[in-house]
C-alpha cells in the first residue's frame, strides 16, 4: 500500500514537477518512490529491487530531473534500458514530468533507427539521453556525443539487459562515464553478475526492497482476466451486465482515470460515481453515503480515497488498474467480502503485469484463477433475463385492462397474430436499450496481441524494426464511402502497424473496421481515413487517445492527404487484419 504519511509535496521536489504530477492526476507516492526519492535526491546510489508496475520510472526520473541543470547543454542523465520499447516509455516519461521546465529535452536512442536522424536529435543537445546499450555503445564510438558532464546513470531492468546478452555493452559503456558519477540500477532479480556490477561499480548502494505483508482473504472469491483483444472499458460493462451484485467498488490509479471511467460508466446507463482525493471531504462523505444507502451502486476510486471504506454491501472488487504492491492489492480486495459475507475481486492485468500477479498469489498464498470474459451471448442471456424479470413484475403490479383491450383491438385492426404484435412490441420496448449484444467484433483473445505485449515483442522490438507480415486486408470489407483524411501523431518509429490504428480508432470512436478506410504510415506520424463528417466529440475523444502508448493528438488534414514530413511513406494500401 502507498505510505500514508507522504505526499508528493513533502518531497520537496519543485514546484514544476508537482504541478506536472498534479496534471498527470498522481495522487501520492507509490512505495518504490516514497523510498527512492529522498535518497536519489541527496546523491545516494541506489539498488531498487522493482519491477514494471511498481512506478519505477518516476521514482528514478523525478529525484533526477530535481536536480538537473537546464542551463546546461550536454548530457547530465543517461538511462539504459533493454528494449527500444522500454526506452521510448522512459523518455516520454520524462518528457511528462518535465513539461513544466522549458529548455528541458530528452532523447531515447535505439537500433534500428536512422543514424542520421539520430545525428540530428543529438546535436540538439539533450540533457537525458535513455538508450539501449548497443546502439550507445555504437555513438559512444563514434563520438557522436560526451559524457563528461554525466552526473547520473541509470540501469533500468539490469537483469532483463543481462538476460538478453547486454551485459558487457553496459560495463564497457558503465567505465567510459565519469567515475564520480551516481548510480542507480533497479532490477526485479539479483542474479549473481548484477551482483557484481553493484560491488564493482557503485559506492555504498542503499537498497530499497518494498516488503510486503501477507494476509489472507478467504472469504473472497479472486479471479483475473488478462487484457487483451477487449477494451477494459467493455470488459468492465460485461462484468457488470453478468455479474450479481450489490455495491461495486473498481480501483484505477490515477485521479483523472476514475473521473473519465465514472463519466464513461454513467454514460453507459450505470449509477457510478468517482471518488478520489481532489474531492472535498464534504464531497466524498456525501458520495460514500449515498453509496452505502444504495442511491448509487458503483464507486471509482483510487487507493487513497478508498482507504478504510467500509461499507457492507461491496460484494464485488474490480482491479481495473493493477495495484503497484501486493499490500494494496489485499488492503483493496478486502473492501469487500466485510461482515462475514462472500465477495469477488477481479483484476484486470495486462501481459507485462503478469509477474505482478505471480506477486500476489507469492504473498497471499492463494492461487488466483484465470477468468475469460463473459461472452456477448451470455450478456444477450442475462438481459433478456432481466427484461422477462420486469415484464413478470408488470404483470403483477400494474392495472392493464387499457393495454389488454388495446391488445386485442391492434390484432383485430391490423390483422396480426398475438405472436406477431407481441414480437413487434418486443423489437420496440428494447430500441433504447438493445437486448441483443452485437457479436464479438474482436475475437476476445488474441495470441498474437499476447505476443505482442509479452516477451516476444520486446526481443524483437530490441532487434529493431517489426518485420512481421499481417495479412493483406481485403478492400471488400470496406464500406465505399466519402472519408476525410486526419493526421495522428504516432508512427512506424514508435511501434505502430496498422492494425493498431484500426482497433484503437474502432474501440474508442465506436466505428466498425469497415468504415475506416486508407491507412498510410509514415516514420514519424501516420495519416487515416475517416467517413466524411465525424461529430466532433468524436474527433475530440481521438484526439486523447493512445495508440501504442502515444497520444493520437487526430488532427483533419485539408484537402488531399498532405503529411508534413514525408519520409519513407508506406504504400497507400496497407495490410491490415
Ligand atoms: P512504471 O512502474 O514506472 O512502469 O509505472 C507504471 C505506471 O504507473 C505508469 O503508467 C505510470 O504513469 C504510473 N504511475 C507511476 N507513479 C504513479 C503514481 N504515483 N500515481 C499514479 N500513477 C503512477
Amino acid at each position: 500500500m502507498s505510505d500514508t504519511s507522504l505526499a508528493f509535496s513533502d518531497l520537496s521536489l519543485n514546484p514544476s514537477l508537482l504541478q506536472a504530477l498534479g496534471d498527470l492526476g498522481y495522487e501520492t507516492p507509490s512505495p518504490i518512490q516514497s523510498a527512492c526519492i529522498p535518497l536519489l535526491q541527496a546523491g545516494k546510489d541506489v539498488l531498487g529491487m522493482a519491477q514494471t508496475g511498481t512506478g519505477k520510472t518516476a521514482a528514478f526520473a523525478l529525484p533526477l530531473l530535481d536536480r538537473i541543470d537546464l542551463s546546461l547543454k550536454a548530457p547530465q542523465i543517461l538511462v539504459l534500458t533493454p528494449t527500444r520499447e522500454l526506452a521510448i516509455q522512459v523518455a516520454e516519461a520524462f518528457q511528462a514530468y518535465a513539461r513544466h521546465m522549458p529548455g528541458f529535452h530528452v532523447l531515447p536512442i535505439y537500433g534500428g533507427q536512422n543514424y542520421g536522424i539520430q545525428m540530428k536529435q543529438i546535436s540538439r543537445n539533450p540533457q537525458v539521453i535513455v538508450g539501449t546499450p548497443g546502439r550507445l555503445l555504437d555513438h559512444l564510438s563514434r563520438k557522436s556525443f560526451s559524457l563528461a558532464n554525466l552526473k547520473t546513470l541509470v540501469l533500468d531492468e539490469a537483469d532483463e539487459m543481462l538476460r538478453m546478452g547486454f551485459i558487457d555493452d553496459v560495463e564497457t559503456i558503465m567505465a567510459e562515464t565519469p567515475s564520480e558519477r551516481q548510480t542507480a540500477l533497479f532490477s526485479a532479480t539479483m542474479p549473481a553478475q548484477i551482483q557484481r556490477i553493484t560491488k564493482d561499480y557503485m559506492r555504498d548502494p542503499q537498497q530499497v526492497k518494498i516488503a510486503s505483508k501477507t494476509s489472507t482473504v478467504e472469504n473472497i472469491e479472486q479471479s483475473y482476466w488478462i487484457a487483451s483483444g477487449v477494451h477494459k472499458l467493455d470488459a468492465l460493462s460485461r462484468i457488470l451486465e453478468t455479474e450479481e451484485y450489490d455495491g461495486v467498488i473498481v480501483f484505477a490509479r490515477t485521479k483523472t482515470a476514475t473521473v473519465e471511467l465514472a463519466e464513461k460508466l454513467e454514460a453507459r446507463g450505470y449509477s457510478s460515481s468517482a471518488l478520489n482525493g481532489d474531492m472535498n471531504q464534504a464531497l466524498r462523505e456525501r458520495t460514500v453515503s449515498r453509496f452505502k444507502s444504495g442511491g448509487l451502486d458503483i464507486l471509482i476510486a483510487t487507493d487513497v480515497a478508498a482507504r478504510g471504506l467500509d461499507v457492507d454491501r461491496i460484494s464485488l472488487v474490480v482491479n481495473y488498474d493493477i495495484p503497484y504492491d501486493t499490500e494494496s492489492y489485499v488492503h483493496r480486495i478486502g473492501r469487500t467480502g466485510r461482515a462475514g459475507r462472500q465477495g469477488k475481486a477481479i483484476l484486470f492485468i495486462t501481459n507485462r503485469e503478469r509477474h505482478l500477479l505471480r506477486a500476489i498469489e507469492r504473498a497471499t498464498r492463494q492461487k488466483i484463477n484465470p477468468r475469460d470474459l463473459p461472452s456477448s451471448d451470455a450478456v444477450t442471456q442475462k438481459r433478456v433475463k432481466r427484461f422477462a424479470k420486469e415484464v413478470e413484475s408488470v404483470l403483477a403490479d400494474q392495472k392493464l385492462d387499457f393495454f389488454r383491450d388495446l391488445s386485442l383491438q391492434m390484432q383485430d385492426n391490423l390483422g396480426l397474430s398475438a405472436e406477431e404484435l407481441n414480437t413487434a412490441l418486443l423489437f420496440l420496448a428494447q430500441k433504447e436499450k438493445p437486448l441483443q449484444m452485437p457479436a464479438e467484433k474482436i475475437p476476445e483473445r488474441r495470441p498474437r496481441d499476447e505476443q505482442r505485449e509479452g516477451r516476444n515483442s520486446r526481443d524483437r522490438n530490441a532487434r529493431g524494426r517489426d518485420d512481421e507480415r499481417p495479412r493483406q486486408r481485403s478492400s471488400k470489407k470496406r464500406e465505399n464511402i466519402p472519408h476525410d483524411t486526419y493526421r495522428l501523431e504516432a508512427g512506424r518509429d514508435h511501434g505502430i502497424q496498422v492494425k493498431h490504428i484500426v482497433g484503437a480508432i474502432a474501440n474508442e470512436a465506436d466505428l466498425e473496421s469497415r468504415f475506416i478506410g486508407d491507412i498510410i504510415l509514415h516514420d514519424d506520424h501516420s495519416t487515416v481515413q475517416l467517413p466524411e463528417g465525424m461529430p466532433v466529440e468524436k474527433v475530440k475523444h481521438l484526439q486523447g487517445v493512445r495508440v501504442c502508448g502515444r497520444p493520437m493528438r487526430l488532427q483533419k488534414v485539408e484537402g488531399t492527404v498532405a503529411p508534413r514530413r514525408p519520409r519513407k511513406p508506406s504504400k497507400p494500401r496497407q495490410p491490415r487484419d
